[in-house]
Parts: C-alpha cells; structure tokens; sequence
C-alpha cells in the first residue's frame, strides 16, 4: 500500500480548459477533483460583500480571519462553504472574476488557502487545478501538468461559453480581458504563474477535450 495519497496537480492560464479536464479525469481515475480558484473566488465574494479595499493588504489581512472557506463533495461536485453558506452560485460573475486576480495577489489570502490545499491533498487522491499547485502548493505532486492554449483559442472558448447562455459579448473585450488577467497572474510577487521544472506542456488549442484527457490519463501511466 502507498504511504501516501496520490496527487496530480494541473496548472495554466484562464480558460485552458483546466477545470473542464481535471473534472473528467477525476472521473475516469476516481479521484477528487479540487477546484482552487472557487476558494479565491469565495474569499473574493467575501470581501466585495464586506466593502473591503481589496487592494489594501492590511485590511485584507484582518477582515479575512473572519472567513471560513471550507469545501464539501456532492454527488462528486464541489460544493465550497463560505462561513457555512454555499456560494458556489456566486463565484462566477464577471465582477468576481476580475476581482479574484486582485485579491489573488495578496499573501495572506494565499498562504491561508494554501494550508486548506495542502491538507486536502494529504487526505484524498486528488487532481488539484489552479496557478500555483505544481510550483508552490504540492511541490511533490505525483504528475504535474501545465495546461495552456492561446489567448485567442481561450476567448473564442469563452465567447462560445456565453453566447450559448444567451449572453451577449465582443470576442475581441474577452481576449483582451484574458489577456489581462494572465498577465497579473503571471507578474505578481507571490507565486506567479509559471510553469514548474518538472510539468509536462499540454497545449490544447487544437486538442480536442477527448484528447487533451487521454493525455493525462496516458502520462499518470494508467
Ligand atoms: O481558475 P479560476 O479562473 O477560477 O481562478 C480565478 C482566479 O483565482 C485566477 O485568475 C487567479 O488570479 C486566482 N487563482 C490563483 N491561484 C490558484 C487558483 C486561482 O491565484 N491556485
């Protein structure tokens, strides 16, 4: 028997596809899968509920003792529990988005996900997504993977997304939005996004899903 849980951690840009395939191949291997920019986007919706200056670290730093994020599985979705309320209806607005690359930068917030990560990991065989996991949260993942396509392959991604919702959008505002948003992932201080020494490049921009899965699953050597 292993003496410890089994890790696969999936790094990449926004709209990679990441929590699309890391989902899946939870499915098919029969691990957890943990989404960690639902816990920056719920301790986001906490502070924009709050009225907090997110880019005042101080302010940041204390108003956040006073948020418990917590995650809870059902019917194998995540469920995360903000101060024990679910607000997974929450996090996906625009305002969140773009508020959590802000509220990202911040260490305090980071360094206290992190720990909720890192606990969930050793706990549970798990697939963990998000900027930082492979570099920074589960340095000694099993399998890392750093998954990316380009900037305009994601937004057309994203356009596809909105437009079949009803939402009307301009696909050259998303890339720029995207564009954006990797580039305060990847220049801020604090575990910047970047891809670790030892992960393996998937780039998916002309992979279909199927093909981006049976990679994973073909480097995991199952
Ligand atoms: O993956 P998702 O788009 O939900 O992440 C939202 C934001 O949360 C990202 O743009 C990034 O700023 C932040 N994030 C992070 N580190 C992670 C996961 C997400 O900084 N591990």
């Amino acid at each position: 028997m292993r003496d410890h849980s089994y890790n696969i951690a999936i790094d990449g840009p926004a709209g990679a596809g990441k929590s699309t395939i890391a989902r899946a191949v939870a499915a098919r291997m029969g691990l957890i899968y943990v989404d960690t920019g639902a816990m920056y986007r719920a301790i986001t919706l906490f502070l924009l509920r709050e009225g907090v200056d997110v880019t005042d670290a101080g302010a940041v730093e204390e108003k956040c003792r006073k948020a418990d994020v917590t995650i809870r599985y059902e019917n194998g979705e995540q469920v995360v529990l903000l101060n024990g309320e679910n607000v997974n209806p929450y996090l996906r607005t625009e305002e969140v988005s773009r508020t959590t690359s802000v509220v990202s930068t911040q260490k305090s917030v980071r360094e206290k996900l992190k720990e909720l990560q890192q606990k969930l990991a050793r706990e549970s065989d798990c697939i963990m997504d998000g900027r930082d996991i492979g570099t920074c949260v589960l340095p000694h993942a099993d399998v890392k993977i750093f998954l990316t396509a380009s900037s305009l392959v994601r937004a057309k991604r994203r356009y596809a997304e909105l437009t079949a919702r009803g939402e009307s959008c301009d696909l050259e505002q998303i890339q720029r939005d995207i564009e954006e948003r990797d580039y305060r992932d990847m220049h801020r201080e604090v575990s910047p996004l970047t891809q670790a020494e030892d992960a393996v490049l998937v780039d998916t921009s002309d992979m279909t899903v199927e093909q981006v899965i049976g990679r994973i699953v073909e480097l995991c050597g199952r």
